[in-house]
């Protein structure tokens, strides 16, 4: 769900509501940074704005346990700072904010028509910023309850040993997180050394309960109970 802050109108206001005729130069596609960014310059310089997103504002960051590469942030803080300071800034330069998911885009004569299922915003030019989602291994066993793509949907017990696949920035940012939240850590890496960035990797060998293991290529996920 969308937080509803007294600062930013149009996000506890559906666009089933909205007049029929009602038209806007740009739709923005996410409110991740990228589409939080977007939609508040363009609303800075004068166009009818509506940010489409379908579930929180400031998207992928919001998983982040230290952000320490935005230029203002320092010392390194939360990802959740990011969010506030994205909000603060829709606050100043608020779009319509739209709490839908985006689910087609139709031509029309003079631009175009944003799906959201059962309704439609009509728009002269869009902006997609929907991000990234989790890299596949695409290998047997994937979609196992136990194998997860993204940190917030791991639920296991306090000292559970979690396989974490893979060693870049993403990957060593949620490991520590699961570390410092009480779980045993098994980085699983194809060769070499974590590629994440210096920070992290000093963070990590720090740690207790924090294996790295190299020459680990997996090639399929099994249930031990069947
Ligand atoms: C654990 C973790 C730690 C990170 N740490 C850092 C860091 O320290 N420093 C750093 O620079 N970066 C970090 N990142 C990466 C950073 O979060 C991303 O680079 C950034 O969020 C990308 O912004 P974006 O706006 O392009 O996309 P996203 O943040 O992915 O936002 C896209 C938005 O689009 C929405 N959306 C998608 N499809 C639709 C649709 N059909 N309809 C409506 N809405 C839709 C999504 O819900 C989402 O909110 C981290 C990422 C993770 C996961």
């Amino acid at each position: 769900m969308v937080r509803i802050p007294p600062h930013v109108p149009g996000l506890d206001n559906p666009v089933k509501q909205r007049p029929e005729d009602e038209k806007y130069d740009i739709g923005v596609i996410g409110l991740g940074p990228a589409g939080v960014t977007a939609a508040c310059e363009l609303v800075r310089y004068g166009y009818s704005v509506v940010a489409i997103e379908k579930e929180t504002i400031g998207g992928l960051i919001h998983y982040a346990r230290a952000v320490d590469n935005f230029p203002g942030i320092s010392p390194s803080s939360p990802g959740q700072v990011v969010v506030d300071m994205l909000w603060q800034h829709m606050g100043g330069f608020p779009p319509k904010v739209v709490n839908a998911e985006v689910t087609g885009i139709y031509t029309t004569g003079s631009g175009y028509d944003i799906s959201l299922g059962e309704s439609a915003i009509t728009v002269k030019s869009i902006i997609l910023a929907t991000g990234t989602i989790p890299d596949r291994l695409e290998v047997p066993g994937e979609d196992l309850p136990w194998v997860h793509h993204i940190w917030t949907d791991v639920d296991v017990g306090e000292d559970a040993l979690v396989a974490v696949i893979g060693g870049g920035d993403v990957a060593a940012d949620q490991a520590l997180s699961l570390n410092e939240n009480g779980k045993q850590i098994l980085m699983m890496l194809k060769s070499g050394v974590p590629r994440c960035n210096l920070v992290l990797q000093s963070d990590m060998e720090v740690m207790e309960d924090f294996i790295i293991a190299s020459g680990i290529d997996v090639l399929r996920f099994e249930d031990r109970n069947g």
